[in-house]
Order: C-alpha cells, then structure tokens, then sequence
C-alpha cells in the first residue's frame, strides 16, 4: 500500500481490509483507517497509528541533533528529558569550544564530521552562526609529524575532504600569529571550523520542538522502566513517562544509566583542560563580537595542543597532561547544584607545559597571560571511536554516547536511521555497542585503554600499532611454543598473536644468499613488521608450515532449528551435507555486507561458525528464534586450532591420521572429525593462504600436544612456524578479503568481489529483496600491484586514475615527490589491505576503484608524499587456476 501523494502510488489505499498493512510502502509513515472495526481491533490499530514514543535523554548537542534528525524522518513525538537547564544543561556541550578537524583515519568518523559540518552550516538561530568555516590548521615541528601530515593529507584525499599542504610561509599567511620558524610545515582543510555547540543544540531543538518534539529541563531520569523484554519508559522525580523507544545521550553519565539495564557502555569520563588568554592586542579589533573567529583552528599535536580565538583572546586546549579519570560518585557530591557540573576547577601545574608550548608557538601570547581556566569533563574510550547502538536484552533501549561535537550530527542521523530504518545508511562497525569482546567490557580494561586513548589523542599512531598494557590476557595453548620459537607477538581481541618468529632468522638468511629479494623498508613502514615475514611467506608457498589460527572467533550454532536459521541469515548454501565446509556472508536488510563466514556442517543439527569478532555473536543471538530450536555458544577460548598449509602438508599430516587425506579421499572445503594420533581433532580442508593444508581443531586442552606432534612430524619435511604478517601477505595475493578492512556494511557483495558467495536461487534471505533491487555498483574492489619493488602501502592511501591509463604509467614506478592534490576530485578511490608479497616480488593491495577500472589500468598511489605506480591486476594475482590448494 502506497500514502496518497507519493508519486508511484497506483491507487490510494483506503479502501482497507481488515487485514491491511497500515504503513505506507514508500515513506514507511502508518496511514489512518476505516473506523468500522471491532472495538478491539481499533485499540489495536490506534495503538499503531501512533507514532512511537521516543524519550531522548540528554539534551546536549547529541541529544538535540538525535532529535531533529528523529522528527525529521517523520517520528515526532519524542521527547527530550535533561538534568539541566536548556539549552546550556551543564553538560560537555555546554562548555564545548566547539573545534572541528575533519579528517581522521576512520572513513566512518570523517564521513560523520562532514555531514556534521555541512549540516550545521545550514543552521538558522537568531545569536547567528552555528558553523563558522574557518577552516582547520594542522602544523608539525617535527620531521615525524610532518611526514604524518602526509599521512593525514592522504586520507583527506581518500575520505573526499578538500586539504592541502602548506610550507612554513603558507601557514604563516594563514595564521599570522604563527612562528612560521618553528614549523615545518602545515596541512589545512579550509572546511574544518568552529561549532557554537550550545546554538547548535538550541537551532535543532527549535526545529524538532515544531515537528512536535517537546523538550524538558530540570527532569533528571532516575531510572529505566520496563517490561523485561522491553522498554516501556523512564522513571523521573514526577512519575514515570512512557516511551516505546529510550536514547541514552546523556554523555558521560551514560556510562551509569546504562548499567542500570545490565548494560556496559565502556567510556571513562575524563577531565581535560582549556583556558582563555586575557587580550591579545594583534587581534584586538579584527574580529566582531558576532563573527568571533577569522583565523583557522590550529592544531600543534607535536604538544598536545589546540587553539581558537575568542574575538581578541586566544583559547587554549590541553591533551599533555596526565590522564584525569573522573569518579563519577564524587562527582555527583562535588558538583551537585553547580551549574555546570561538567566543568572541574582548573589545575595549573597541569597546564604549565601548554602555556611554555604555546609561548613558542605563537610568541604574541608573550604579552598576555592566561586569565580563565576549567578541567572540562567529556568521554573517553578504549578505542577512541562513539558507542552506538540498541541493548540486545532491552529491546527499544539505544545509546549514543562518548561523542565530540565533531561527529555529533553524523552520529544523530545514523542513529536516526537505525532506530527507524533498521539500518544506518553509513557503516558504524567502528562504534557499534557491540564491538568489545568480553574482555574489554571490564573495568580495568576499560580504564587502562580508555586512558592510554587521552594519552594518544594526538600522538602519531601506526596501523599496526598494537596495545602494550595489558598484554598475556588470552594466549592459545601453542603460547609456550611459539614463546621458544621467538615469536613477536601482536594484541587482537586481547589474544597474543605471532606476527613473525625470530626461529626464522637463519631460514632468511639462508633465502637471502640464494637471491630472494628482502626489500629494503623505510622507517615508517619497517615498523612493526619483519623481513622474516618474507622467509615465512616465502617457505609457506613452497614447503609448509603452522599458522595459530585459535584466535580466529568461532561459535557453535545448534539445535533443530539451526540449519534453517544459518540459511536464512546467511548469503550461501549452508544446508548442506553433514561435512561440508560453505564461505557465506551476512548481509543486512539493505544487503551491505555485514560479516563473512566460514560454516561448517558437523552434525545435523551442529555447525561451526568462523566468525569475525563479536558483533557477528550479537546479530546470530538477535536473530534466535523464540522456540529455543537454536542455540549460539562461543567455543573460542575452548578450543584451539592450527593451519598446517604449504605443498608438503599432506606428507606431515598424513601419517598422523587412519582416515584418507588425499585429495578425493578429503575434498576441499570438506570437514572431517578424526584422530591425529591419540587426539581428537576436527580437520577443516580451508586455506586462507591458499595453499594445501588443513584448518586442525582440538580442544584447547590438547592443544599443546597437537602443537608437539605437527612439529614433530613436520621436522622431516622442514616444517617452519609462521605468523599474522607471512599470513596476511599471502590472503591478499589470494584475493581472500578481510573484513571491516576490504569490505565492510557499505558494500554490496558484488562490489566487493564476493558474489560467488551469494545463492540467488534459494529461499528469502537477510538482504535477498535489497540485492534484487541493487543498481550495479560504482566502485569495486580491486587488486592492484605496485611497479616499484620496493613501494610499500600500509592502507587507506588515496589512489589516482594514471594519466594515460593503458600505457605507461605517468609514474613511471618510480617514486616521486608530486606531493598531495589540493581537492579530492582526481582522487578515484582508496587502497584498503596491502602487504608486500614473496611470491610476486611487489606490494600488492586491495583498492576502492571506478567500477569501470579494468586489469591492466594503470593508477597511483599516495603513500606518505611519495607517488608510487601500480596496475590493476586479475584477480587473484597468485595461482588463479587454484591449482596449488587442489592437490
Ligand atoms: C574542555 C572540552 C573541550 C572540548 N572541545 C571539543 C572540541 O573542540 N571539539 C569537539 O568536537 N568536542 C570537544 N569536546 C567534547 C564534546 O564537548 C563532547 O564530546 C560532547 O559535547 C558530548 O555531547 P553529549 O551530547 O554526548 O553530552 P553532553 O553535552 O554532556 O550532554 C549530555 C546531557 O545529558 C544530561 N543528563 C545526564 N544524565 C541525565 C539524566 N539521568 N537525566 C536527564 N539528563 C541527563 C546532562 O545534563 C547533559 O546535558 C570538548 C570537551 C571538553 C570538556
């Protein structure tokens, strides 16, 4: 049925049955209907008609834009419950300096920012701005950071934010109160800019509160009302108001509301200081009480430092100082009928390093002083990104929380959209409630990475940079091992992970005199990273040798109702027979791509999931049927497992084994529960690295046994042990994808290579209907390889259409030094995985291409400053016929 009005309406539906659907197929709107019902029926249809009750609680720049962007989409009864007075509530909104540097490695928060800024540059509020483009300054006074500004620019480029980068005197020309003798240089983004948070919020109150939202001050909500599946409402000082749908937006208090309903929001409140300086006298008259700010926001990362102006002051903001945790409990005495109770006193000493700083870097301050100061409080994560989404216990209990005004329309709007559609347009992994493993939702760990993300708030941060604190909280039963054999361990998911092993020193050397090629690295990209892994690689496609696999997240999906659930959630076949190993996806409603999977069918009714981290756990648990037919446990840390891959595999594993391992007798992508000598173990013939071998499952118990008998067989045979990185590089020559880094919800299987893995022909499916509709796609995925044997790409590096595709590449695999466009327009998509590849001799990456990108279009890559030239190449680049894992 389709609302009158909508243009592909065919008929106006109100001529309703008793049996109609009340909504209307395009807007989703619930249309009135014929009163001639039974009385029961028509309480029922009321009910529907309504729209739904929100409450937001919190009215600060989250909570207000939630709103707007809420009634906007046509939910208009919502309404906004805060502590505090309206609009400036007393909370980090309200004292906010409101500075927004767009760019930042995640594609999802920079997409945030951008809608943000665009959206609050249309704002009307009669005090005048809300948005104020001043555009953003990032300098360095460091080599580092300059080379990082790059790195920066890149992403700008790759994430379609218009940047450039300066010299010393550019930046000086922007910026006069710059000592343009002590940068060395400079990136602006002339769309960055400065938010009036506190108009912001009141501009899209105003506009909710006349599509019907209400919004109430001085009503705390004290607690979480429900029915035990659901939400009904929130409980307030004057009784309880009734909500089908509740939004935590309360900030850093959310933290605590939300444990109320059982639920952990992993943010630390933290202190953070900013101060005012008294008149600055170059600035005095330059800009007017309502314009308040001319110059670019500034950023001096090298010190932790920000700053802005306050007409002729200059504010001054701090991230140098030792992290400040807040205890919430003392807080609430501390400040209780304080005005603003997110504001602490300001401490001095803390600040002392930034005043010195600043002096430096913009030596005017010299004749001022500061005159104003507070410790203001905001949220901190473990992971630095926002926390969003709906509590899987609680149904209609959302959050939105640990949110800079930077990202805060971005975060409103897909949280909007997840609330009505089901689906948010963007892709919001990187902030999805559900993205912590059970280890990182503790308190300690929550502190601890919370307050290591304050320190690092502006320090240069590599892609394979991994956590130090903390570390030997998960390690496989192979840990000891891997221990004797030298392993360099990485953190993933609080696993310890071998990314390489110093047992392999002399290997390389050996492989070294004979010719292959260990590239030498620059500085930058040598890090974390060994040239073992080369040797490793290397003697993986040639000989074999053990990967730990055990942190790879499996689940055990079970019961009778277990099939049809695998089947329904996922993309592929998996009702199969008992033994059959299916590559799936799970797809949201709108057919992005959700997860990749590995099932495995071990019983009937058992499978075995090869899963991607917990939030494939969180979608499988929302879509248990409400029978009990089927059950999801996570077998992760219960069970261990191991690849044993590389031409000789067979002849390790083989004499282990009574059953029949060849290649008719155990097919690929076959499973099988058999003994290796006296262990019981699963065998799964997959290979991620593309090489024969077998995925060997045990229980963790036995794990060190197994591990000791493959090495043992393995000796004849020149077994090596080899870690993430041999692995990683062999994944991509491949064409294996790794989620949330190749592909993630925004990307239709088609576009990112995957539709073998989609069964069109079979029943309904999550995402089935929207892949039915899709349009072909704008932008693949692609491989490319690099002409330069010693290019290097770490990720997200913006790529570039070569000027004469089809012939030589403009380039010319050389590196030079064109340095970093001044738009996003010729920049035709980004690199996402990338490692330097043993068997070809170059770096090879995946990347977001033109969908009319062919093999053998050439294309550049910008890496740090440096041009590199590649090819786009058929995929996969290593063993296309397949003929190395069908042996
Ligand atoms: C000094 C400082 C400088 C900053 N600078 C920047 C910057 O330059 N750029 C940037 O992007 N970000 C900046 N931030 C961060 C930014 O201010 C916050 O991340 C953002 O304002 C958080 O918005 P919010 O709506 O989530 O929270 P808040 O603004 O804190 O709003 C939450 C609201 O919930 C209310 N509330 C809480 N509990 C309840 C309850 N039980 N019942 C009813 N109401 C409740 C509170 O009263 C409050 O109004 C800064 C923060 C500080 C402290």
């Amino acid at each position: 049925m389709v609302e009158p009005g909508h243009k592909s309406a065919s008929k106006c539906g109100w001529n309703f049955t008793r049996f109609s659907l009340l909504t209307c197929d395009l807007c989703g709107r619930i249309m009135c209907c014929v009163p001639h019902y039974p009385l029961r029926i028509m309480q029922q249809l009321e009910d529907r008609l309504a729209a739904p009750k929100v409450v937001v609680i919190g009215a600060g720049i989250v909570g207000a834009s939630l709103a707007d962007e809420l009634t906007a989409r046509g939910w208009t009864d919502v309404t906004v419950l805060d502590r505090g007075p309206l609009f400036a509530t007393g909370g980090s909104t309200s004292h906010a300096p409101g500075l927004v540097f767009q760019t930042n490695p995640s594609k999802t928060m920079s997409e945030f920012a951008k809608y943000t800024t665009e959206k609050f540059a249309a704002l009307d509020h009669p005090g005048g701005w809300a948005f104020n483009p001043v555009g953003g300054l990032e300098v360095a006074t460091t080599p580092e950071r300059w080379a990082d500004l790059h790195r920066k620019a890149g992403w700008a480029q790759s994430w379609g934010i218009a940047g450039e980068l300066l010299t010393p005197g550019q930046c000086a020309e922007l910026h006069p109160l710059l000592d343009a003798g002590r940068i060395l240089g400079g990136f602006h983004t002339p769309t960055d800019g400065l938010v009036k948070a506190v108009r912001a919020v009141e501009a899209q109150a105003q506009a909710s509160i006349a599509r019907g939202a209400t919004f109430r001050p001085h009503t705390e909500v004290l607690g979480i009302v429900d029915d035990g599946k659901r939400v009904t409402g929130v409980q307030t000082a004057d009784g309880v108001i009734v909500a089908d749908v509740v939004v935590c937006c309360a900030g850093f208090w959310g933290a605590r509301l939300a444990k109320q309903v059982g639920l952990v929001v992993p943010l630390v409140p933290m202190a953070h200081q900013y101060a005012t300086t008294g008149r600055i006298e170059p600035l005095v008259g330059r800009n007017s009480e309502t314009a308040e700010a001319g110059l670019p926001i500034l950023r001096h990362q090298d010190q932790d430092l920000y700053f802005r102006e306050h007409v002729d002051r200059i504010g001054i903001g701090y991230y140098g100082h030792d992290p400040m945790p807040v205890d919430m409990s003392t807080l609430e005495s501390d400040t209780a009928g304080e005005q603003m109770p997110s504001m602490l006193p300001f401490t001095d000493d803390d600040f002392a390093p930034a005043w010195r700083e600043s002096l430096k870097l913009l030596p005017v301050l010299n004749d001022s002083k500061l005159e104003q100061g507070f410790n203001g409080i905001f949220s901190f994560t473990p992971d630095g990104y926002s926390i969003m989404g709906e509590h899987r216990e609680l149904a209609g209990f959302w959050v939105a929380e640990a949110v800079w005004v930077t990202h805060s329309a971005g975060v409103a709007k897909a949280t909007a959209e997840w609330i009505i559609d089901g689906t948010p347009s963007t892709d919001v992994h990187e902030c999805d409630l559900y993205r912590f493993e059970d280890v990182a939702r503790t308190d300690e760990f929550i502190l601890t990475t919370s307050s290591q993300a304050f320190v690092e708030v502006y320090d240069i941060i590599h892609p394979h940079q991994f956590r130090e604190a903390l570390r030997g909280l998960r390690t496989s039963p192979f840990y000891p091992r891997q221990q004797e054999l030298g392993a360099f361990f990485y953190e993933g998911g609080g696993w310890e992970r071998p990314a390489w092993y110093e047992a392999n020193a002399a290997l390389a050397q050996r492989l070294r005199d004979k010719g292959l090629p260990f590239p030498e690295r620059d500085e930058w990209s040598a890090k974390f990273w060994s040239p073992l892994s080369i040797a490793e690689a290397h003697w993986t496609r040639g000989h074999v040798a053990m990967y730990d696999m055990t942190p790879l997240t499996r689940y055990e999906v079970a019961g009778r109702g277990a099939a049809a659930l695998l089947q329904r959630l996922t993309t592929n076949n998996v009702d199969k027979s008992v033994g059959s190993v299916t590559y799936t996806m799970l797809l949201d409603e709108t057919g992005g791509v959700r997860s990749d999977l590995t099932v495995a069918r071990l019983a009937a009714d058992r499978f075995q999931v090869g899963a991607n981290g917990p939030m494939d756990f969180d979608w499988l648990t929302r879509h248990l049927p409400d029978d009990g037919s089927v059950t999801v446990r996570d077998i992760t840390g219960a069970t261990c497992c191991v690849g044993v891959w590389g031409p000789a595999a067979r002849e390790v594993v083989q004499p282990l084994c009574h059953d029949d391992l060849s290649h008719q007798g155990f097919k690929y992508f076959r499973a099988l529960h058999t003994n290796l000598g006296a262990i019981p173990v699963t065998m799964m013939r997959v290979s991620y690295v593309g090489e024969l071998g077998w995925e060997i499952y045990a229980d963790a118990a036995y794990g060190a046994a197994l591990w000791d008998l493959l090495w043992a067989a393995g000796q004849e045979h020149d077994v090596i042990a080899a870690g993430r990185v041999a692995f990683n590089s062999l994944r991509i020559e491949k064409a294996y994808r790794s989620w949330g880094t190749d592909m993630t919800a925004e990307h239709l299987p088609g576009a990112a290579g995957l539709d073998f893995a989609v069964r069109m022909d079979k029943d309904d499916f999550v995402g089935k209907a929207a892949l039915e509709q899709a349009a072909p796609p704008t932008k693949v995925l692609r491989s490319i390889v690099f002409h330069d044997p010693t290019a290097v790409v770490l990720g997200k590096e913006p790529v570039y259409l070569d000027i004469g595709a089809g012939g030589p590449p403009a380039c010319g695999g050389e590196r030079s030094d064109r340095g970093i466009g001044t738009n996003g327009e010729d920049c035709v998509g980004y690199v996402t995985s990338a490692a330097y590849s043993a068997t070809v001799g170059r770096c090879i990456a995946y990347a977001w291409l033109p969908a009319a990108t062919a093999a053998g279009d050439a294309v550049a890559v910008d890496y740090r400053g440096s041009r590199y030239g590649a090819t786009v190449h058929a995929e996969p680049v290593v063993d296309p016929e397949m003929s190395r894992i069908r042996r």
